[in-house]
């Protein structure tokens, strides 16, 4: 599984899809540039999600709200005073790690074992193995499960109680060790605040403070009364939004999956009070379905349903997906009751209400909340593309098999050679479909290899002019999944490919 991530982030580098930040700098630890290939790539992403939920939602409209807000947004939002994580440092090995992740790999660790006995099993009953039978009566699996419970369960209690010392008395009880030094020799846990600070104006005794925003939701809540009243939309109505946010994350990692710096989609339902469960439902089932449509494979999805709710919800989930590292969120839906739009009430002074004239009174809205990271859904799309296939004839070749309508290049123009008119022929092709399709205009090297390298950045044709399309106005077109190729009439060329890359 190293193996398939380490191919992953080589590849996303090799064929400009995602280069390190700064990279003549030796890179910015967490942060990544989308190189030709990569900002198409995620343009694409962009466009299919948004066109699913404002496009063809009646009730969904879009905004585009600043990165700096004003700063009393942060402390109404709970970020100033919850949005932290507890950090403990190896005094040996001056690493810092999250306190709480290092809790969570220890149970991770158990729950490894429970699998290897449940494996071990399966393959000792063979076909008469009943998992959930042996799950709920092993004892070792029982001692293992109330263990991992225990654990969690403290940590838990000892965060929400900002108990900082029974984390360390946790870590130390478990005899927890730096997963890289072996050393147990810790400082204390403390709080550390994940947003990323900055100034507003130059002089330093009148210059504020400014967060970068840490999720773009705020910018859609306190947009919430401009947006209903400009655009007479009643209850439930949703506000969509793509844009950065920005995490000064400790433990960043794992490619683009953890960033400094990264892209949401997220989209705030508005409800009245009461309702927000059966929209929640709603919700998380129509966002499964639309990964599902992406298709990945269902089997690569999983809800995950949360049992600690963060302070304002009153239900969450996440869409988890296979990543080559294992299941992890992807996208999370949650019902953030009213929490948002009234701590805005409170802090701005304003009333952020609505006049529902059904029921004939005003209230504050509830709001359920669908919230998907865009480089982790392309890291997610990416990953599972990326394949090696062994041809009939023995030979290998590198292919990423994105769905078509999300691939950077929709069609590679091909002439086989550049003399003899080849090339003016293609380049006229090339420029009589630039207008409706990103292409790619290549004359070197054999055409084989410009095969190979399409395949390699996922392009779904590869359209080829010979010598005989100078008289008889047809080429090849070579499917990347088939590599079947096939002679059609120019003139079919955009419906074909309209009809395989179209949303
Ligand atoms: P995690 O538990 O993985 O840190 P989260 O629960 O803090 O994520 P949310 O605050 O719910 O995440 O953000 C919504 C979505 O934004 C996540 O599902 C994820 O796809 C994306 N996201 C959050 N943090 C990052 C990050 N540091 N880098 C990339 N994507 C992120």
């Amino acid at each position: 599984q190293d193996d398939v991530f380490k191919k992953v982030i080589s590849h996303a580098k090799e064929y400009g899809f995602i280069f390190p930040s700064s990279e003549i700098y030796d890179g910015l630890s967490a942060v990544y540039d989308y190189g030709q290939n990569g900002a198409e790539l995620k343009n694409n992403i962009k466009q299919y999600w948004w066109k699913a939920m404002v496009q063809l939602n009646e009730n969904i409209v879009g905004i585009d709200s600043a990165i700096l807000m004003h700063p009393t947004t942060w402390k109404a939002s709970g970020h100033v005073d919850a949005f932290n994580d507890p950090l403990i440092d190896n005094k040996d090995s001056k690493k810092r790690f999250r306190a709480d992740v290092l809790v969570e790999d220890y149970c991770a660790k158990i729950e490894d074992k429970e699998n290897k006995e449940i494996e071990k099993a399966a393959k000792r009953f063979g076909e008469s193995f009943d998992k959930a039978q042996f799950v709920a009566t092993n004892p070792k699996i029982l001692e293992y499960r109330a263990k991992r419970e225990q654990i969690l369960s403290r940590l838990a209690k000892s965060l929400e109680n900002e108990d900082l010392a029974d984390v360390k008395a946790l870590i130390e009880e478990l005899e927890i060790a730096d997963p890289d030094t072996g050393s147990k020799n810790w400082t204390e846990v403390r709080q550390f605040n994940l947003m990323f600070g900055t100034k507003l104006g130059a002089s330093a005794d009148s210059a504020m403070d400014l967060y970068l925003r840490p999720e773009t939701a705020q910018g859609i809540f306190v947009n919430f009364l401009n947006v209903q009243k400009t655009s007479r939309h009643r209850l439930p109505f949703g506000i969509a939004q793509i844009g950065k946010a920005f995490r000064n994350e400790i433990v960043a990692r794992q490619f683009i999956f953890r960033m400094r710096e990264f892209e949401q989609m997220e989209m705030q339902f508005f409800v009245a009070p009461g309702t927000e469960l059966e929209f929640y439902e709603q919700w998380k089932q129509k966002r499964l379905n639309w990964h599902l449509a992406l298709g990945l494979g269902n089997d690569n999805y999983r809800f995950h349903d949360h049992e600690k709710l963060a302070h304002y919800a009153n239900a969450a989930a996440d869409i988890e997906f296979n990543f080559p590292f294992g299941f992890k969120e992807l996208e999370g839906i949650h019902s953030r009751t009213d929490f948002d739009l009234k701590a805005h009430e409170k802090h701005s002074g304003r009333k952020l209400q609505f006049f529902d004239p059904e029921r004939n009174e005003n209230y504050v809205p509830y709001v359920v909340e669908t919230s998907v990271g865009l480089d982790r859904l392309f890291l997610s799309i990416f990953s599972h593309c990326l394949k090696d296939e062994v041809l009939e004839d023995g030979s290998e070749r590198t292919v990423l098999s994105l769905p078509p309508a999300l691939a950077p290049v929709k069609a590679a123009i091909l002439p086989l050679m550049k003399k003899d008119g080849l090339a003016e022929y293609a380049e006229n092709i090339f420029n009589d479909l630039k207008y409706d399709f990103n292409l790619f205009y290549e004359e070197k090297d054999a055409i084989g290899k410009r095969y190979r390298r399409q395949d390699a950045i996922g392009t779904p044709y590869c359209i080829t002019i010979d010598h005989d399309s100078l008289t008889d106005h047809t080429v090849t077109i070579r499917d990347r999944d088939t590599m079947q190729q096939e002679r059609v009439p120019v003139s079919e060329l955009r419906r074909i490919i309209d009809e395989k890359t179209n949303f």
